[in-house]
C-alpha cells in the first residue's frame, strides 16, 4: 500500500469523507436530502428528534420538506458528523432498534390489562395518583430512545433517589468514608423496616434507613437550599439537562406523616451510625425532598442508560460519576434494590433495578441501556406490579440476565452489542471526528475512555487532524485535555505544520500560544514533496483498514 502525505491541501478534503454520509441518508437517490428524510432514518434507529445532539442540525434545516445539497449538508452536519456516521454503519448500541421498540409496545399493551396491586397510601399525596397511568421509556448507551404510554407524565422518584444519593456520598466521602455509616448486605426485611445491622448500621444504602444516612452524607455543612440544588443539578446532568420538577405536596405530606423514618433515624442516632454533628430534622427533610424530586418515564429512562452507560449521559456525553461509583451502586442496586424481593429478583431478571413507592422503577442493563417503567400499583413488596412484570416478561424473550448461557437458551434474542470498541477504534474514531470538527463526538469519545492523544498507524493525531482541518475549538479542547502540543507523525508532520500549510492562521495562533515549538515547522515544510493525497482522504477511508492491523503496531501513545 502506497503511503501519502497528509500534507497536500488540495487533494481529498475532509468534506470529500462525509459524501458517503449523505448518499446513505439520500434513500430516494436525487441527490438532495429533505429534513424528512434525515428525521425519518434518526427516527428508525431511536434518535429521536429532541435528542440534544441533533436539534440544532434540526432547527437548521427547517421544515420536513426543505431539501439540502451536499453543500448545505456539509455545512450543517459538523457537529453531528461522528453520530450519523455510525447511524449508517449500524453501528448503534441496540442493532435492531425497531424490533425492541415494537416489544416494548406490545408488552406495555399486554400489561394494561394487569390491574392487581394498590397505590401506596402511606404518603397521602401518592394515594391520589391515578392508578392507570402507565409508561414505559427505553434508552441505550448510545441514546436511542422509545417511549410509550404517559411517558410525559411527571411522577416522583421516591426510593429511586436512594441511587443518586448513594452515589453522591460515595463521590463525597469514598467508599470507606461512606460504608463506615452504611452496611451493603440486602436486609431481607421491607424497605422501612425499623431494623439496623449487628454493628447497628443501616443494611444497604437501598432501604430506608440507609437512605437518611446517605442523605447525612451529602453536603453536611452547606445550607437546605446548596444540597437540595447539589441534588437536583445531579438528576438534571444524568438526564441530559432537561430541567427536573419537585413536588411540594408531596414532600409536606410526607414529612408530616414521616413517623417511621424519624424513628428509623432516633435509632440509628443512639446507636451513633452518624457521622459527627448530624442534624436529624436538617437529614430527614433533605432526604424527604430528594424522594419528591419529580422526572417523567423519558427523563428516569436517560438516567438509567447514564448509569449503563458507566456513569457518562448518552445524550449529552457528560461524565457524572465516575466508573467505580457506578459499579458500587448497581452492585448494591443488584443485590438490594428491589427491597425484599431483590433475591427473587435478582435469580430471575439478574439486572440491577431500583423501585420507589410512586410506581417507578429503573432498571439497568450494563453497557446497553436504561429502562424505566411507571406505573403507580404496587405489589406487598412496594414495588411496582407492571414494572416487575415487565421485566419477568423482558428476560424471557432477551438473553439480558448475566447468567444466561444465550449460545443455549434456544428462542431469546440478543439485545445489543456491548460498547466494548478497541483502544484503535476509538482512536481511529477521534482522529476521523477531529478532522470534521465534531466536538460532540469528541467529547463522547474521550469521556468514555479514548486516549485523545492516541496516533493513527501513520502517527496522526486528533490534534494533527484538528489542526489541518483549521477546527479551533477542537483545538482549544485538545489542549485544554493536555495533549502533546507537537506530536510528530510518519512524515515528521507536526500540528502546526499541518495548520500552516492549509492556512489556518487562528489555528496556527492558538498552537504558538499554547507552546508549539517553530522548529517544527521548517522540519514538516520539507514534507511537501512528498506523495499527494491528503490525509483527510486516507484517515475517512483508512479506518476500517487500520482496525484490521494488529492493535500493537495501529496505536502509539
Ligand atoms: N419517601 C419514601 C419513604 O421514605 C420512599 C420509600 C420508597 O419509595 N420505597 O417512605
Amino acid at each position: 500500500m502506497s503511503r501519502k502525505s497528509p500534507q497536500d491541501p488540495g487533494a481529498g478534503t475532509a468534506e470529500d469523507a462525509l459524501r458517503p454520509l449523505f448518499d446513505a441518508f439520500d434513500n430516494d437517490g436525487n441527490g438532495t436530502l429533505s429534513y424528512g428524510e434525515l428525521t425519518d432514518r434518526m427516527r428508525l434507529v431511536g434518535i429521536l428528534d429532541d435528542d440534544p445532539r441533533i436539534t440544532g442540525l434540526l432547527s437548521s434545516t427547517g421544515d420536513r420538506r426543505t431539501e439540502l445539497g451536499f453543500e448545505e449538508f456539509v455545512a450543517l452536519v459538523r457537529e453531528t458528523s461522528g453520530l450519523l456516521r455510525r447511524v449508517v454503519r449500524d453501528d448503534l448500541a441496540v442493532p435492531d432498534f425497531a424490533a425492541l421498540a415494537a416489544d416494548v409496545d406490545g408488552l406495555h399493551e399486554e400489561l394494561c390489562a394487569e390491574r392487581g396491586g394498590a397505590v401506596a397510601d402511606y404518603i397521602p399525596q401518592l394515594a391520589e395518583v391515578d392508578p392507570e397511568l402507565f409508561a414505559i421509556g427505553v434508552c441505550s448507551v448510545d441514546g436511542q430512545r422509545h417511549l410509550v404510554g404517559d411517558a410525559h407524565e411527571p411522577f416522583c422518584v421516591q426510593s429511586v433517589s436512594k441511587t443518586v444519593n448513594y452515589c453522591l456520598a460515595l463521590d463525597e466521602n469514598g467508599l470507606w468514608g461512606t460504608h463506615e455509616h452504611v452496611g451493603w448486605e440486602p436486609s431481607g426485611r421491607s424497605f422501612n423496616e425499623l431494623a439496623l445491622n449487628p454493628q447497628g448500621r443501616p443494611h444497604n444504602p437501598m432501604i430506608n434507613a440507609g437512605a437518611i444516612m446517605s442523605a447525612s452524607l451529602i453536603r453536611p455543612e452547606s445550607s437546605a437550599a446548596d444540597r437540595f440544588g447539589h441534588v437536583a443539578e445531579t438528576w438534571q446532568r444524568l438526564a441530559a439537562g432537561r430541567r427536573v420538577g419537585f413536588s411540594n405536596s408531596t414532600y409536606l405530606s410526607e414529612r408530616d406523616t414521616a413517623d417511621r423514618n424519624f424513628a428509623l433515624a432516633y435509632s440509628m442516632r443512639e446507636q451513633e451510625a452518624f457521622p459527627e454533628g448530624t442534624d436529624l430534622q436538617r437529614t430527614l427533610e433533605f432526604y424527604f425532598q430528594c424522594c419528591s424530586i419529580e422526572l417523567d418515564a423519558d427523563m428516569l429512562a436517560i438516567v438509567a442508560a447514564s448509569f449503563a452507560n458507566g456513569g457518562v449521559c448518552p445524550l449529552t456525553g457528560e461524565r457524572v460519576f465516575s466508573v467505580d461509583t457506578v459499579q458500587h451502586c448497581l452492585s448494591l442496586m443488584t443485590s438490594c434494590g428491589m427491597y425484599d424481593y431483590s433475591g427473587e429478583f435478582a435469580f430471575s431478571i439478574g439486572l440491577p433495578a431500583k423501585s420507589g413507592v410512586s410506581g417507578a422503577l429503573m432498571i439497568v442493563i450494563p453497557q446497553v441501556m436504561g429502562i424505566c417503567v411507571w406505573s403507580p400499583r404496587l405489589d406487598e413488596h412496594g414495588n411496582c406490579v407492571r414494572g416487575v412484570e415487565f421485566c419477568r416478561r423482558f428476560a424471557q424473550r432477551y438473553n439480558v440476565h448475566p447468567h444466561d448461557g444465550s449460545e443455549v437458551q434456544s428462542g431469546k434474542r440478543d439485545l445489543g452489542r456491548r460498547k466494548d470498541h478497541t483502544l484503535v477504534e476509538s482512536a481511529l474514531a477521534l482522529c476521523w471526528a477531529a478532522g470534521q470538527g465534531d466536538l460532540n463526538e469528541i467529547r463522547r469519545l474521550v469521556a468514555s475512555g479514548a486516549d485523545p492523544d492516541a496516533a493513527d498507524y501513520d502517527g496522526r493525531t486528533p490534534l494533527h487532524l484538528a489542526a489541518g482541518e483549521g477546527r479551533v475549538d477542537v483545538v482549544k479542547y485538545l489542549l485544554n485535555r493536555g495533549v502533546r502540543v507537537a506530536p510528530r507523525d510518519r512524515w515528521e508532520g507536526t500540528p502546526l505544520s499541518d495548520a500552516q500549510r492549509s492556512g489556518h492562521q487562528e489555528t496556527v495562533d492558538v498552537l504558538r500560544a499554547a507552546g508549539h515549538p517553530a522548529e517544527a515547522v521548517t522540519t514538516a515544510s520539507s514534507a511537501r514533496g512528498r506523495s499527494r493525497a491528503s490525509s483527510r482522504t486516507r484517515v475517512a477511508t483508512g479506518t476500517r483498514k487500520a482496525a484490521k492491523r494488529p492493535t500493537g503496531t495501529a496505536v502509539a501513545g
